[in-house]
């Protein structure tokens, strides 16, 4: 157990890290964080696109905030930022058969082309029952095939989960459980879960980068270190007690050291582990993405998220600048253009330039852009996002403990019963703490 005033090193400064290094921070602890990249974040880190007329600076991955995002806004407020959330009503688009519709509103979904009205039934009677079942641990152990059928019919499994399935977990669906589709279901209705109205979609003004330097601001205030551009090579246990963190650079010793990367990078670092534990981290498949900015003249749509049911490069079209002003980002239209895939998808090893000629006809295949609209394109690559839900994915999962005293496994693998979010992420860091951590023992005296 972690003691208020040992040392921890934590490896890895995307959200887990964060949440970690801030919590244990405000604990008491002293901690010393190491990432690879030159600035924290993660998936979530924000970077700059040249153009013309000076630098775009927004997130690498488009991100969202949910008004039902407990977790994350309470650390958000924390901050002092989450008064800050600019708070949107988004719409939503659907491109089947070569023709965009809105699909926003239970009107526009019944007016929807191509799906019969017993096709449109039967997807609501789905909807809902995902939002009604409590028990996601049965439906873990259920293929995603078989529950969407016998829900919405075979037909409406093939014309409407079938291209969304595949939008999401590529060549992979076919292994996934049916807890993947609830957690989307739950996530698409967690305000009214929650007891909110109508779910918004928010963003903090200057995006995640702000969100960030605000977080290094108050590790800094802490007395946290944050060791940024450092890569960890090897985390030993020691024989006379403590953890050993090697870098290129140096070594250093700590009580406790939390790891908070994907299984397979963790397994890389730990030379020590038994055969059984490594077994389990390098056995957990994740998915990457490619995914194209875009930055234009004009805008595209009013919709935040199309939702994209004929085959094209990428899987989904999110236009941020429908959810965040223009003005944030130069006055223009940024668009992502996302295409989830296997960590050894050869697009991860395309040059930029073909990933863009493809990914700009495929978007000419749902709206007019003249060469002239496009103002610059920049494509982010992450091999690994999350990790395919396969059947009974969390009896599989690789626990905290790694059988090593003093070293802990925190990684987005654990998350078992959601989508992967930044909620879920901060939601999940709080949790595995609280394991993790010995809390002072409440004085009796007053
Ligand atoms: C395309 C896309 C869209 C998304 N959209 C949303 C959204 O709309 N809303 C939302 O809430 N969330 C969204 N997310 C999810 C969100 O970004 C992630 O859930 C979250 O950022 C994951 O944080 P993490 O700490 O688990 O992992 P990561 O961000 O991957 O952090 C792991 C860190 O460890 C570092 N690292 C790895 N190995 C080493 C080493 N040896 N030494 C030192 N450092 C190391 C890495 O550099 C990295 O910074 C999206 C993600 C993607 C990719």
């Amino acid at each position: 157990m972690i003691r208020p005033g040992q040392s921890v090193g934590i490896v890895g400064g995307g959200w887990l890290g964060v949440t970690l290094a801030l919590r244990l921070a405000e604990a008491g602890v002293v901690v010393t964080m190491f990432e690879a990249a030159t600035e924290l974040g993660g998936l979530a880190a924000a970077w700059s696109i040249p153009t013309p007329t000076g630098d775009v600076t927004w997130d690498r991955y488009y991100h969202v905030t949910l008004a039902s995002d407990s977790a994350l806004r309470r650390l958000l407020a924390d901050i002092g930022l989450d008064d800050t959330i600019a708070w949107t009503s988004t719409k939503t688009g659907y491109f089947s058969d070569g023709r965009l519709s809105p699909v926003s509103t239970p009107r526009e979904f019944l007016a929807l082309p191509g799906l019969s009205p017993l096709a449109k039934t039967r997807l609501a009677a789905t909807i809902l029952r995902g939002r009604t079942v409590r028990d996601w641990r049965t439906l873990e152990a259920v293929r995603v095939e078989r529950w969407l059928t016998r829900w919405s019919g075979a037909e409406t499994f093939r014309r409407f989960w079938v291209p969304l399935l595949e939008a999401k977990l590529g060549d992979a669906w076919p292994d996934a459980n049916a807890a993947f589709i609830w957690a989307t279901i739950q996530r698409l209705t967690a305000a009214r879960r929650s007891g909110i109205r109508d779910e918004r979609f928010g963003a903090v003004p200057g995006g995640y980068a702000r969100v960030l330097a605000t977080l290094a601001a108050h590790l800094a205030g802490l007395g946290a270190t944050v060791r940024l551009g450092t890569q960890v090579a090897q985390v030993r246990q020691r024989a006379d007690a403590g953890v050993t963190v090697t870098t290129d650079a140096t070594s250093e010793d700590f009580d406790h050291v939390i790891i908070t990367t994907t299984p397979r990078v963790a397994a890389a670092l730990c030379p020590q582990l038994d055969d059984a534990t490594r077994a389990r981290m390098v056995a957990v498949r994740y998915r990457g993405v490619v995914c194209a900015s875009v930055v234009l003249r004009r805008p595209l749509s009013p919709f935040y998220l199309t939702y994209l049911m004929d085959d094209l490069p990428f899987t989904a079209i999110v236009e941020m600048t429908t959810m965040i002003p223009p003005a944030s980002v130069g006055g223009y239209t940024l668009v992502y253009l996302p295409r989830y895939c296997a960590p050894d998808d050869p697009m991860f090893d395309a040059p930029d330039a073909e990933i863009e000629a493809a990914f700009l006809a495929g978007l000419r295949q749902v709206h007019v852009v003249a060469p002239d609209d496009v103002v610059a394109v920049r494509i982010a690559r992450a091999r690994e996002v999350f990790p395919v839900p396969v059947l009974e994915y969390s009896e599989l999962v690789p626990p905290v403990a790694t059988g090593l005293t003093g070293v802990h496994l925190v990684s987005s693998a654990q998350i078992v019963n959601a989508t992967l979010n930044v909620n879920e992420t901060v939601g999940w860091a709080e949790l595995a703490l609280t394991e993790l951590v010995v809390r002072p023992v409440p004085s009796t005296h007053q």
